[in-house]
């Protein structure tokens, strides 16, 4: 069954995308599905199968048969490998640093995207969160947003999440990171993170959280009118 509402959040790293779509989900009651969590589920099984996540033929493979489940609660995200809560263990350093290369590799994609609709089937309304959402998951989305922000204000929030969880200060590095993932993500063959022909581009550089989450809701109830 389609669900009453599909709103597509794109965007990179750092533009507040998990925190403003799940705010967004809260505001219209709807269901909220972070596929980036996938990726990372998937690369966190490559990981502990000791394969190279170069290696694009291994990552298939496991790809193929790794069991995943994600929660859909805005307010209660758990995310399983097999029955093994990993929501905290993807979020880590080893994860982020591999999730890009692993989210290349065509067959990864394919089982995720066919997993991405099976999981936003239902009745409620859903805003789903990703790079491709718009683009390739949901290319009739009732609503695409594509969030931005510049390279450095992204840095400087991600710098500022770590800081408060007890990491390091490192700016720099971040700044690096952010850099390096945009690359790479932007440059990939399938399914490059760029911004669907009828997305709105929303730039959040200036705006604070609770801002983006009104602008956003005034736009899906612009765009989407009552729902279906
Ligand atoms: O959103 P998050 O930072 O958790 O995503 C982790 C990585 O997963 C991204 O850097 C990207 O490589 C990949 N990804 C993707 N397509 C999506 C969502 C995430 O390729 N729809």
């Amino acid at each position: 069954m389609r669900p009453a509402l599909v709103v597509a959040v794109d965007g990179p790293a750092g533009t507040g995308k998990s925190s403003v779509s799940k705010g967004l989900a809260r505001a219209l009651g709807a269901r909220y599905l972070d596929t980036g969590a996938m990726y990372r589920i998937v690369t966190l099984a490559v990981l502990r199968a000791g394969v190279d996540p170069g290696n694009a033929e291994a990552v298939a493979e496991i790809a193929d048969t790794v069991q995943l489940d994600v929660g859909q609660s805005p307010d209660d995200q758990r995310f399983y490998l097999g029955a093994e809560d990993v929501s905290d263990e993807i979020r880590g350093d080893a994860v982020t640093r591999a999730v890009s290369a692993v989210s290349a590799v065509p067959e990864v994609r394919e089982r995720l995207v066919a997993l991405q609709r099976q999981l936003a089937a239902g009745e409620d309304s859903v805003v789903v969160e990703g790079r491709d959402i718009g683009t390739v998951v949901f290319p009739d989305a009732d609503v695409k947003i594509f969030l931005t922000a510049t390279a450095e204000e992204r840095a400087r929030r991600r710098n500022a999440q770590n800081v408060a969880k007890g990491l390091d200060d490192d700016y720099a590095g971040v700044l690096a990171d952010v850099q390096r993932r945009d690359r790479l993500d932007s440059s990939r063959a399938v399914s490059p993170l760029r911004a669907a022909a009828d997305a709105v581009v929303v730039d959040t550089s200036d705006m604070t959280e609770q801002q983006v989450v009104e602008h956003l809701t005034a736009l899906v109830a612009e765009q989407a009118g009552a729902p279906r």
